[in-house]
């Protein structure tokens, strides 16, 4: 059990201190956060630079000849550099600034999608996936006579890789788009078994890795990835801005997604010109002091350490199961042996709204809905369910006042 004890120096009590919005109770009691799936909360680190940005160092980017615009310039792309390093990129023009996952993935469906695949090839995701690696996929299906097809998980919640590797055989997948990791069941999919899997048969592959590269270390190299996609306010960063990565030569060849200043090299009344990758793909004015913030978030989690976060949020994640498959009448959606910090539940005879309602009484912040996941509710047989997520400043204390709480939550429903 070594790699679930935390690690040494990791210490959540010095972490929590970073997140002033932690400080603060809820209907009188502690605030119990265990909502950072859906948005983490920000380190003072964050909302520092955001800050001293604005108060020292802000003008437009890229086209000033002035101080300040440099130095802006130089701040922002230094946030390129850090989403770089972070994802062992072998190049920083392959770092594509965008608002959000859901941008990224419209982003290769526009562009990748109408352009470089043909009617009649297919996309495949996986039966895990959020809506944002579903609608682009339907609306391209629709508009570009594309198959999507869809990959089975089994009841754990794990990708069922005989049924993929099956649905990739005829040859005519050109796009597999899969979740790194499931928003809902915590499970991590096998990313580089996928990328071998999805290339052996002529297909690119592309990661939602919206959680995943919230809990562990990512690297597109070692995953041999043709597209990664994730999103700043999951780690710890600012909204308004998000990540796609993707293979040069793949940026190269794809078309732009929206035109207009920032992104040509030369405009006429005749024709348009591209700017070189990734500016191609950045039109207009980009998210200048969100890059800046998404920079120190990347820094914070760095100098933590993903293997210091990973063993405290599996202590968490392990911890939480224990505690809640306990409760009588708690049903856990998935049973991965590969997980992260996240656990979906249902309770016998209570909807989950009633239940997030209930623990928000005691203070508990949980998401209760389908999770832009639909089908997979479906998938488990429900509408929707109660999720608890982890970050690095949630505590075992605070596990444990979830699960006394549902006991309390319960009898309501008894
Ligand atoms: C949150 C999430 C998204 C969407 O992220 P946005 O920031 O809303 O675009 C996509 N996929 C997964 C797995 C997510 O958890």
């Amino acid at each position: 059990m070594n790699d679930m004890t935390p690690s040494p120096g990791f210490d959540v009590d010095r972490i929590r201190a970073d997140f002033p919005i932690l400080r603060q109770t809820v209907r009188g009691k502690p605030l119990v956060f265990l909502d950072s799936a859906a948005s983490a909360q920000k380190p003072v680190a964050v909302i520092e630079a955001m800050k001293t940005a604005m108060e020292t160092q802000y003008a437009n980017v890229h086209r000033g000849l002035h101080w300040m615009s440099e130095r802006t310039t130089e701040a922002y792309e230094a946030a390129r550099d850090a989403v770089a390093a972070l994802m062992n990129a072998p190049d920083r023009h392959e770092i594509v600034f965008v608002r959000n996952s859901t941008e990224a993935l419209n982003l290769v469906a526009h562009s990748y999608g109408r352009h470089l695949l043909r009617p009649g090839q297919a996309v495949l995701i996986s039966a895990m996936e959020h809506h944002s690696n579903i609608v682009p996929w339907l609306m391209l299906r629709d508009s570009h006579g594309i198959e999507l097809r869809v990959a089975p998980i089994s009841d754990a919640g794990e990708l069922d890789m005989a049924a993929f590797e099956a649905l990739l055989e005829d040859g005519k997948v050109g796009l597999v788009s899969i979740t790194h990791m499931s928003n809902v069941l915590g499970t991590y999919t096998p990313a580089e078994r996928i990328a071998r899997i999805a290339h052996a048969h002529g297909a690119k592959v592309m990661f939602d890795g919206s959680q995943a590269i919230v809990h562990r270390a990512v690297d597109v190299q070692a995953i041999d990835a043709d597209f990664y996609a994730w999103t700043g306010h999951k780690l710890y960063g600012p909204t308004g801005i998000g990540v796609l990565w993707a293979r040069r030569e793949l940026l190269e060849r794809m078309p732009p997604f929206l035109g207009g200043g920032e992104m040509i090299s030369s405009v006429s009344y005749e024709r348009a010109t591209w700017a070189a990758v990734p500016h191609k793909f950045e039109a207009g004015t980009p998210a200048i002091l969100e890059g800046i913030g998404l920079k120190a978030a990347i820094d914070y989690v760095r100098a933590i350490g993903y293997p210091a976060i990973a063993a405290h949020e599996a202590a968490l994640t392990e911890h939480a199961l224990a505690s809640l498959s306990a409760i009588e009448g708690l049903r856990i959606l998935g049973a991965a042996q590969d997980r992260g910090g996240v656990v979906s539940f249902a309770l016998d005879r209570a909807h989950a709204h009633d239940v997030a309602t209930l623990l928000d009484r005691f203070g508990i912040a949980v998401r209760a809905g389908h999770h832009c996941a639909e089908p997979l509710m479906h998938r488990f047989g429900l509408e929707s369910t109660a999720r608890a997520s982890f970050g690095v400043y949630t505590t075992q204390a605070e596990i444990d006042t979830l699960a006394t709480a549902l006991v309390r939550v319960r009898e309501f429903f008894a």
